[in-house]
């Protein structure tokens, strides 16, 4: 429920102002009795309500008051592949390993054509701005179709991905890149047991040097812990039946997180997505080089059947995110359900931590936390408005019961230009 009022004349880009019970700005702790000031497509402060209409009321400003509701940031999904958006999967009653698993995706992703990654895309994009997601982190594979079908919510910082043990394969994928100055392309090396040394670093080199964030999965599986180590089991098999395997290619015999350490790929702009075989020295490398990291965590009880260790990353000030990977190992791709899953496990965790990782910290992640990840001066818009019922009496009651109405898909889209 929301009344309006206009409190007097209306200029040229006039003032709106959202008043709320509850304002979950991420970047400072939650406001009762707030408000947002917006203007065309741009938060101007976000702060007590008394305040915000003291200092922005005044000719032509809107004001609405929306009741039994919290103020946020849109969710930043930090990390996912729309192309397997059309997949269906069954949740596996028990989770297959990664063996079973791939092989299985890559029978259905064989049966895709250009026409149904498309359509996956669309669908993929639809799922996530209805269920509040205005950033996606997505994961695409060469050939690269241009910036088709983007444009509004969700907004998509696209990694190209690459994958293979040839230096050529990166020169080739690059060339493919048209306005990479312009569009907001950014790079992931697949992993470390479907991308050689030299490809990480050259596409960590490439990212770099334009300030673009690079992605890789780490640590995600125990057949990858094997591979890096040592150069055998299953994914070593693997490459060598997709006729992938180089002879010249030598384990570090290391950990995934001490490879990519000796690789010199990590720094506040990488972003290490899984890290579910993570031991305390990788936790302690990975706060050092202010790596972020995206957990999947929904993904990672789908396939093996284990869950990352996200409270070690919290307790070392590492910039966490949520990503719900893809629908080759979700349900859905709602963020609001890849954190109630968080909460549901992680009984250490608390929720204003997990509110702000699928908001601020997905927003680092993708290196857009000047603008999104937050309500407040210069933040984008829209947002979001979820309804809030009784009396929360602390920031981790308010945030868990956004996190629980998110889930059901209680959100709605406020503050942008179209919606007013
Ligand atoms: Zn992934």
């Amino acid at each position: 429920m929301s009344g309006l009022t206009d409190l007097k004349a209306t200029p040229s880009d006039p003032v709106r102002i959202y008043r709320a019970p509850w304002v979950f700005p991420a970047i400072g702790p939650a406001i009762a009795d707030g408000a947002v000031a917006v203007c065309k497509d741009r938060i101007l402060a976000a702060g007590e309500a008394q305040e915000v209409v003291e200092r922005f009321g005044g000719p032509g400003v809107r004001l609405w008051d929306h009741e039994d509701t919290a103020l946020l940031p849109g969710a930043v999904n930090a990390h996912t592949h729309l192309d397997f958006s059309g997949l269906s999967f069954k949740k596996p009653e028990r989770s297959p390993g990664f063996a079973r698993w791939v092989l299985s995706v890559f029978e259905a992703k064989g049966a895709l054509s250009p026409s149904n990654r498309l359509e996956a895309q669309n669908k993929g994009r639809a799922e996530a701005a209805a269920s509040g997601t205005i950033w996606l982190g997505n994961v695409v594979n060469p050939p690269v179709d241009g910036m088709s079908g983007v444009g509004g919510v969700p907004y998509e910082c696209r990694f190209v991905e690459l994958l293979g043990f040839s230096t050529k394969n990166l020169e080739e994928n690059l060339s493919a890149l048209h306005d990479v100055d312009t569009l907001p392309w950014a790079l992931a090396a697949h992993s470390l047991y479907g991308t050689s040394w030299e490809v990480i670093r050259q596409a960590k080199d490439w990212t770099r040097a334009r300030g673009r964030p690079f992605s890789i999965h780490a640590a995600e599986h125990r057949e990858e812990m094997q591979f890096v180590r040592l150069g055998a089991g299953f994914c070593r098999d693997l490459l060598f039946s997709l006729g992938r395997w180089d002879p010249a290619w030598r384990p570090s015999g290391l950990s995934p997180v001490k490879t990519l350490e000796a690789l010199g790929v990590l720094d506040p702009r990488t972003l290490l997505v899984h890290m579910v075989h993570v031991d305390a020295e990788d936790w302690d490398i990975a706060a050092r080089r202010g790596a972020s990291v995206c957990f999947c965590p929904r993904s990672n009880r789908w396939i093996e059947g284990t869950l990352p260790k996200i409270e070690e990353a919290v307790r070392r000030g590492i910039s966490c995110a949520l990503g719900t990977d893809s629908r080759a190992s979700n349900e859905d791709l709602n963020l609001f359900r890849e954190a109630a899953a968080v909460l549901d496990a992680y009984h250490g965790l608390e929720p204003a931590a997990v509110l702000r990782m699928m908001t601020l910290g997905g927003a680092r992640a993708l290196g857009l936390d000047r603008t999104w990840g937050y309500l407040g001066p210069k933040a984008g818009t829209p947002f979001l408005a979820v309804p809030v019922t009784g009396h929360p009496a602390s920031e981790n009651e308010l945030a868990e019961a956004i996190i629980r109405q998110g889930a059901l898909g209680r959100v709605a889209w406020i503050g942008g230009e179209i919606s007013c």
